[in-house]
């Protein structure tokens, strides 16, 4: 279960933001933001989240993830295609040659503590 490893990094990185602004009250939203590539179940992964942030301040907060679609550019035109499914392969000139922009981000956007 990859979304393990995921969770456990979202926990570190904000784990580490609370130490260096020295925040002591606990978080209610993480905001994530999943490239399609990183093929995350949203269930699966606040699942493991919670499981690993049992008795820390991260124990309330539900992740919100905006999922940023697979997309790149045309080597040959120089399109922009936004990519569904496969066979990836350009509308204008049928190229096959992509170089790819969006689809694999994994960042920690911001978070929410309590008042
Ligand atoms: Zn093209």
């Amino acid at each position: 279960m990859h979304e393990l490893g995921i969770a456990s990094e979202i926990v570190s990185v904000v784990t580490d933001a609370l130490n260096n602004q020295s925040i002591g009250r606990p978080v209610k939203k993480i905001r994530l933001t999943i490239g399609e590539m990183r093929q995350i179940v949203p269930d699966s992964l606040q699942f493991c989240f919670d499981s690993l942030t049992r008795d820390t301040l991260l124990e309330n907060a539900r992740l919100e993830i905006r999922h940023i679609p697979l997309s790149g550019t045309c080597s040959s035109c120089g399109r922009e295609i936004e990519f569904t499914e496969p066979p990836f392969r350009c509308p204008d000139c049928s190229g096959t040659e992509m170089q790819m922009q969006h689809g694999f981000e994994l960042d920690v956007t911001s978070f929410e503590v309590e008042d």
